[in-house]
């Protein structure tokens, strides 16, 4: 389990499970964006396009753009 307190999520690589790094940052909308995730392992070096995406809000925003709270109780 994660620590509460870890500021980032990694993801690890689907081949040989090492950490990959992410990096390359591309926002699509508010609730979507796309990076490049590369795995660390000198011997994998497997890489691939990675979508993080909001999809469901468990605590409303306090300070809620209209757009986004329209779009995630659609
Ligand atoms: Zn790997």
């Amino acid at each position: 389990m994660a620590s509460p307190t870890s500021p980032t999520a990694y993801i690890n690589c689907p081949h040989c499970a090492g950490r990959m790094r992410t990096y390359g940052h591309v926002m699509f909308s508010a609730l979507t964006k796309q990076l490049v995730a590369a795995c660390q392992n000198p011997d994998c070096l497997f890489s691939a396009r990675v979508g993080i995406e909001i999809t469901q809000q468990l605590q409303p925003s306090l300070c809620p753009n209209p757009d986004i709270a329209a779009a995630l109780t659609r």
